[in-house]
């Protein structure tokens, strides 16, 4: 979706500036002391003075206010935090923006020429600050809940009432989200495989193959459009993507979980994992031809000792012994060293990896090794069991990690004889080795991939999931259907990453309010067992920021077009020094407008703007 632009321009409309104007006093409203002290004066400083004054007597009075709800008092402590934060000098330093500036531009600036135009997106923002500031959210229709008015059996009823009334609300939604275990799907699939292996002139035994997969991987428009039906854009992207060299694959297994249609009705998780957005391939191709280095963005050179390794955490590494995979996801964020899929040169050279693995027997505080690339169960039988020999053979290496994302692009890899040479270096009580999977939507889960698992789960191997949350499957309850199926066939969810702060992928990224928002109203109300994971904010350079608890970061602006900027906090904080990192996040605004696009209702996510 293209973004509003940000400069008024040349040709400034009175009109329209009269209309900015008006609208944002409107807002004002809603707190009208703030309104009077942004009308007082012109002087910056004494509207700081007035705010700050107006906040801490906001604070005081809503202590002794009996007319609020203990709910709607919490949210009026959070939302005069975060203005307090917001209009604190350090933090129009680090972010290099005053909102109150801004503010005060809007109302008193002859022209708007030089100063960037509010987006709605900066208007909604505000006017949701305010209502949480105000304590009028209007969240909480009543202000007791009718089972706290009684006792005993009564208020027992009223509860489980309440309770089911909540789980009736959630259910409706899981069964929105079509799984790759329901019997019809199963049947489309079915009719899709032998589709597929027509074209290819190939039979069942070779679908069974991984190697089959491997060899007929789809890497090209011309392919994939002879496969299934896609739009003109779709096809334009992957000539473009391939004419360009950006990384672009998709193995016949997983072509097959695509429906025919190009209407992406079910099917819009699996195709918006594997097949790019045109803006995302023009971005890509621009960003590589003037600074490959800016779609580092983990700064993964950065914690990289020794090629083949990159260390974030005092006893844990990663050993990255492949650079590629069977087909590649959009977001990846290793797009930037991904040379192609499946490609011939990208396993490490043996001597490089020798190196890497002496590294970590020099080191006897690393405990755990996780393996990924990269997908590292693309590399033949003999060098995985060359690698895990090789680190079961230091003591102190108590667990291996091996990240790879196989069972769902390509179950056919869970062999046998691969089973036999990872089960072989699993010695529970000395050590440990778990696999962690990649599932992205409950129409990737297959009987297929079910079996893959249970291979794994059979041999006492643990697998475990990690969500990266995008638009595509992002809506209510949407990974909560997920974790609640993945539980069923032996996957243990285990982390829900935020998208990355890439340009090129704006487009699947979700504000991280929404991770919030999904932990507390959905995931909460599933059975512990089902929402086992974390969400985590992965700091570039620094390592992963936990999201669930609020003292792991601030707001500390809310710039023109919306976006919030954030300051992260680094994990080992209370431990020693490190880096503090800004990081602005996209619009909630746009991402409820996307979702509103792909036919959502927006209203189920109206609290999402009184999370910080
Ligand atoms: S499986 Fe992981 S490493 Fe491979 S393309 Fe997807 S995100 Fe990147």
């Amino acid at each position: 979706m293209k973004r509003v632009t940000l400069e008024y321009g040349k040709s400034e409309n009175k009109m329209e500036k009269s209309k900015t104007r008006k609208r944002l006093l409107r807002i004002l409203d809603i707190a009208p002391a703030l309104k009077e002290a942004l009308l007082s004066t012109s002087s910056i400083d004494a509207q700081r003075e007035k705010f700050r004054d107006f906040l801490s007597s906001l604070f005081e009075k809503t202590h002794d206010d009996e007319t609020l709800s203990p709910l709607e008092w919490i949210l009026v402590r959070d939302a005069i935090r975060v203005l307090l934060t917001i209009l604190s000098p350090r933090s129009e330093r680090l972010v290099g923006f005053s909102f109150l500036q801004y503010l005060n531009d809007l109302l008193y600036k002859e022209s708007y020429r030089d100063i960037p135009k509010p987006t709605p997106d900066f208007f909604a923002e505000l006017e949701h600050l305010l209502k949480g500031l105000m304590g009028k959210s209007g969240i909480y229709p009543e202000k007791v809940p009718r089972f706290a008015m009684h006792e005993g059996e009564k208020a027992a009823r009223l509860r489980s009432a309440d309770l089911s009334r909540m789980s009736a609300g959630a259910e409706k939604l899981i069964n929105r989200y079509p799984c790759g275990l329901d019997s019809p799907v199963i049947r489309r699939r079915s009719t899709n495989q032998s589709r597929i292996l027509k074209f290819f002139d190939a039979t069942d035994q070779e679908w069974n193959d991984w190697k089959w997969h491997t060899r007929h991987i789809i890497r090209n428009a011309e392919t994939l459009k002879s496969l299934v039906k896609i739009t003109q854009e779709e096809y334009e992207a992957v000539f473009l993507a391939r004419e360009n060299r950006i990384p672009f694959g998709i193995t016949p297994y997983y072509l097959s979980l695509m429906d025919y249609q190009p209407d992406r009705k079910n099917d819009y998780a699996v195709r918006a994992q594997v097949i790019p957005p045109l803006h995302y391939v023009k971005k890509m191709i621009e960003m590589r031809d003037k600074n490959e280095t800016s779609m580092d963005f983990m700064l993964e050179r950065n914690t990289s000792p020794i090629e083949g390794i990159t260390r974030r955490y005092p006893m844990i590494v990663i050993l990255k012994p492949v650079l590629t995979c069977p087909q590649i996801c959009v977001y990846c964020q290793r797009n930037w060293e991904i040379e192609d899929v499946y490609s011939a040169n990208a396993a490490l050279p043996k001597e490089k990896l020798d190196a890497a693995i002496h590294w970590i027997a020099d080191r006897p505080e690393i405990r755990e090794v996780l393996i990924t690339g990269g997908d590292p169960l693309l590399l033949s039988n003999n060098r995985i069991e060359y690698i895990l020999r090789k680190l079961s053979r230091m003591d102190h290496v108590e667990r291996i990690r091996i990240g790879t994302r196989t069972p769902v692009t390509l179950p056919q890899r869970i062999t046998d004889s691969l089973l036999r040479v990872i089960s072989r270096f699993h010695a529970p009580g000395k050590r440990e080795i778990l696999i962690v999977t990649h599932f992205e939507h409950t129409y990737e889960i297959t009987p297929q991939c079910t079996n893959a698992v249970q291979k794994f789960v059979r041999n006492g191997i643990r697998v475990y999931n990690q969500l990266v949350y995008t638009r595509y499957n992002s809506r209510k309850f949407e990974a909560a259907a997920l974790r609640l199926k993945l539980c069923l066939i032996g996957v243990t969810p285990y982390y829900t990453f935020n998208t990355k702060g890439k340009e090129e992928t704006d487009d699947y990224r979700v504000p991280i309010v929404r991770l919030l928002q999904e932990q507390h109203e959905e995931a909460r109300l599933l059975p512990g067992s089902a929402r086992t994971d974390e969400i985590v904010f992965n700091v570039p350079g620094l390592g992963k920021n936990y999201l669930r608890a609020a003292q792991n970061r601030d707001v500390i602006s809310i710039f023109p077009d919306g976006r919030r900027a954030y300051e992260f906090h680094p994990w080992e904080k209370k431990l020693q020094l490190a880096d503090t990192y800004v990081y602005t996040d996209v619009s909630i605004y746009q991402y409820l407008q996307r979702l509103k696009a792909m036919g959502e209702d927006t209203s189920l996510y109206r609290t999402i703007w009184y999370y910080y």
